[in-house]
Order: C-alpha cells, then sequence, then structure tokens
C-alpha cells in the first residue's frame, strides 16, 4: 500500500486558551492510504505541548512508508502492522495514530463495512459530545454558547490562578447544562482540589479532568478516594501500558487517538475500563472530522465523549460529523464515512 501525507494547519475558531497557553491554529499531517483502487484516510494532530511537531510526523510517516509498501494483501492485519510501525521508532503517537486510522478506513472501504461494526461497537450506545469552552469574557461566553445549543453536555477549562468559581458563576447566568471541567494539572494540592470539587459538584459539574500535576499519583490517589465527582486521568495517561498505573489512583481515563496511537490501542483501552468499571472519555485534539468520526466508531464503549474538534474550527476540509440530540451520529457507509466538504476555503 502507498501511504501519502502532507502538511495542515488548522485554524481554531476562537483562540484556544488553557493553562497552558494561548494559540490560534493546531498542525495537523493528513494522510492517506492507497490499495486496490480503495483510499483510507488519517489524519496526526500536534498540539504543542505533547511534543510532537509537523517536521517530526512527517519524518516518522516518511520512514513508514517503505514498512507500508511492502502490504499488497487486501485483507491486512491492523494489529500486527501498528506492532510494527510502533516498533520502528519510540513516541511519535499522533504520526502512529495517522497510519492507524488511515488503516481502519481502508479496511472498512475493502470489507464494505463502517469500521464501527469491524469494531464490535453499537451506534445506540453512543454517549452525548461535549462541547468546549474556553476561559474567556463574560460577552465572549455567551457568544460561544450560542454555538453549543445542539450539545447536552458543556466543558470548560478551568485551572487558573484564582477565577476558576467565577468562570462557573459567568456560565451558569446563561446556562443549566451539566459541565464536565478539565483543569489540566492546574491545581497545586489535592486539598485545594478537594474544597473546589465540592463547590463544583453543587454546580452541576458531573465529572473532572486532570485536576493535580500529571505525576503526583499518590495526590491522585487521595483525591479520588474523597471526591463527590469522578477523577478522570488525563495528561497522566497516555497509552495502553499505563493503563494499570493509574487504575488504582483515578475513577477512569481520558482516551483520545492521538496519545494512544490510534483505534488498535484506544478500543483496547475502552475494553479494559469497562472490564475493570472504569469511566472512559473519548477526548480528541483540535482535529477534523477525520480524526473524529475515527474516534467516534468507539466512543459508544465509552461513558462520555468530548469530540467537538472540527466544531471549533474554520477550515475543515471534510463534511462536519452529523449531531443529533448532542450525541454524533454513525454513519451505515464504509469505513470512516468520511466526506470531503468540497468547499475548502484553502
Ligand atoms: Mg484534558
Amino acid at each position: 500500500m502507498e501511504l501519502r501525507f502532507q502538511p495542515f494547519s488548522l485554524r481554531l475558531k476562537f483562540p484556544f486558551q488553557t493553562a497552558h497557553g494561548r494559540r490560534t491554529a493546531t498542525e495537523l499531517v493528513l494522510c492517506s492510504l492507497h490499495l486496490e483502487g480503495f483510499t483510507g484516510h488519517g489524519e496526526a494532530s500536534m498540539p504543542p505541548y505533547y511534543g510532537e511537531n509537523t517536521e517530526s510526523a512527517l519524518r516518522f510517516l516518511q520512514k513508514s512508508v517503505p514498512l507500508l509498501a511492502e502490504i499488497s494483501d487486501a485483507f491486512f492485519d491492523i494489529e500486527e502492522i501498528m506492532h510494527n510501525i510502533d516498533a520502528l521508532e519510540v513516541g511519535n503517537s499522533a504520526a502512529k495514530a495517522a497510519i492507524d486510522i488511515a488503516l481502519h478506513d481502508l479496511l472498512g472501504k475493502i470489507s464494505r463495512k463502517p469500521v464501527w461494526e469491524v469494531l464490535g461497537a453499537d451506534p445506540d450506545k453512543m454517549p452525548p459530545t461535549t462541547f468546549t469552552l474556553g476561559i474567556d469574557t463574560p460577552e465572549v461566553l455567551e457568544k460561544k454558547l450560542e454555538d453549543a445549543a445542539d450539545f447536552q453536555i458543556l466543558k470548560v477549562k478551568l485551572g487558573t490562578e484564582s477565577d476558576d468559581k467565577k468562570i462557573i458563576e459567568t456560565l451558569r447566568q446563561f446556562t443549566q447544562k451539566p459541565i464536565l471541567v478539565d483543569a489540566n494539572q492546574g491545581w497545586k494540592t489535592p486539598e485545594y482540589a478537594l474544597d473546589l470539587l465540592f463547590w463544583l459538584a453543587e454546580n452541576n459539574v458531573f465529572m473532572i479532568e486532570q485536576p493535580l500535576p500529571k505525576n503526583d499519583f499518590k495526590a491522585a490517589a487521595w483525591l479520588t478516594a474523597r471526591s463527590p465527582i469522578p477523577i478522570i486521568a488525563d495528561e497522566s495517561f497516555q497509552r495502553l501500558a499505563d493503563f494499570d498505573a493509574v487504575a488504582d489512583c483515578f475513577h477512569g481515563v481520558n482516551i483520545k487517538l492521538m496519545k494512544s496511537a490510534g483505534l488498535n490501542e484506544a478500543w483496547q483501552i475502552a475494553k479494559k475500563a469497562q472490564e475493570k468499571g472504569l469511566k472512559t472519555i473519548m477526548g480528541c485534539m483540535s482535529e477534523t472530522s477525520c480524526a473524529t468520526l475515527a474516534a467516534a466508531q468507539i466512543a459508544p464503549f465509552c461513558t462520555v465523549a468530548d469530540l467537538d474538534g472540527p466544531w471549533l474550527t474554520t477550515n475543515n476540509p471534510y463534511k462536519m460529523p452529523v449531531l443529533k440530540h448532542g450525541k454524533i451520529q454513525l454513519s451505515t457507509a464504509d469505513g470512516l464515512g468520511l466526506e470531503s466538504a468540497g468547499n475548502s476555503e484553502d
């Protein structure tokens, strides 16, 4: 099979403010795999804080070309291919995810099945998807909420020095929708976090992502034992191999294809979490419909979906995912069900 790829700058609708900083675009590399007249699409998204960038992704994909070129059998084994891709080099999870997503799309198209069917997911079990609101002024927040009208649940980034309660209070002037809070490691002590969590629970916050610094598992375990709402590991959790270490210290994990090197591992993580009774968020980065639809294929195995990437961008080259009652609808089309927008502004 032939691998093709190109960089793409995904522009953000609103400059994105988190505990990590502020940015207006996310660097992507879009890829495609070609075999016997079929094409599978993939995507790597590289927010600056995960250590990958356009240059590293292009280099890794180039390195993967010969390995993929050797595969000519239409009934290829994704797990085996991803094992070999993984062994090429450590890290590069987003670049690996791009290949994995394209492999799934390609296999779905060749076998004439949607990817969710290949993976055994039930579209009727799709959880609601959050809509993320960045930290902003009340005026901008109100405008952003108009974009969130179709979503049942919201996600809010906290972890500021002193404004966290104010942000929630401001938001509660406009909406009573349940909120998933992401503190992005912004709270420094478990005692401070616990106080705030009881206050947030009273304000209809139903789940909290990464309240404390990522390496402090002891503090996470202390907080998890006492928190009124589930504590989810995001920055503390990357790949399947990390699962056992976080399982005892958190109520659940945030799975992202760009962390797990794609669907192959993400699916295994979701199944393992289900077996252990842990909660899961199927999360995303700033992404086009490609990576988001890929994640949506396994979201029915998860507690919550946080797959709003395409709604927060202005130059998504694909058609938007279909949302109904705040849930992404899985298509019956072969592969990922991805379609070109046909009116790309670039
Ligand atoms: Mg997060």
